[in-house]
């Protein structure tokens, strides 16, 4: 599976940037936008790296409100990334195995160091890394209790078969081979049949269980 991967978007101020500058970036901007420094009374956010533990080219660069809970980034992440059919999920700190509990607000979790990992599903597990980065002072628009300020470009990936036109189709049967990412022409051809097919979505857990991005 070869993989090319589009520039993502600040949607601070709208700048494009490659995975390695984003991070950089992001940190500069959230400075310049957001109060770093904050007065004791000012709502603080908690900015959050999360990427997929297997494919960082899968990232999410988010702000979350001190009080929101490990439930809130749950629901979050089932929405963007992960739901297919109700799952079990956790969040546990790196390398420990201990699950917390899901109603730990945001402020009680995050402190510079803090990495946890987020596992959905036990079967056929999407693993996240959740890395606590910084926080500011600021609000969110809208009264959202988190705010999305850079995801991933989804990134394009060529046919297994023809190496040439990007894949829009996943044949589950031929994933277990490590192949089955397949362009619109190939997948018409293709023998295992059409029950077998996922279609290749933004996210981690494409073409896992029954994931359809919906
Ligand atoms: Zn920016
Ligand atoms: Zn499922
Ligand atoms: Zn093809
Ligand atoms: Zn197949």
């Amino acid at each position: 599976m070869k993989s090319q991967v589009n520039k993502s978007t600040c949607r601070i101020c709208g700048s494009k940037f490659t995975r390695a500058g984003i991070g950089r970036h992001i940190k500069s901007c959230l400075d310049k936008h957001f109060q770093a420094m904050p007065k004791v009374k000012a709502r603080q956010l908690y900015y959050l790296h999360i990427y997929a533990s297997h494919n960082a080219d899968y990232f999410l660069h988010i702000l979350i409100k001190e009080k929101a809970r490990l439930r809130d980034l749950d629901n979050f992440l089932r929405d963007i990334w992960v739901e297919c059919c109700g799952h079990m999920s956790i969040f546990a700190y790196s390398g420990m195995y201990r699950e917390i509990s899901m109603q730990k607000k945001i402020h009680e979790i995050f402190k510079p160091g803090v990495i946890l990992e987020y596992t959905y599903d036990f079967g056929e597990p999407t693993e996240l890394t959740v890395k606590y980065v910084s926080k500011y002072a600021g609000r969110i628009k809208g009264n959202q209790k988190i705010m999305i300020v850079a995801r991933n470009a989804q990134p394009i990936i060529l046919c297994d078969e023809c190496k040439r036109n990007p894949a829009e189709i996943i044949c589950t049967q031929c994933q277990w081979e490590g192949e089955g990412w397949l362009c619109a022409r190939c997948a018409e051809e293709h023998e295992c049949g059409e029950e077998m097919y996922l279609p290749v979505v933004n996210s981690p857990r494409a073409g896992v269980c029954g994931y359809t991005g919906n």
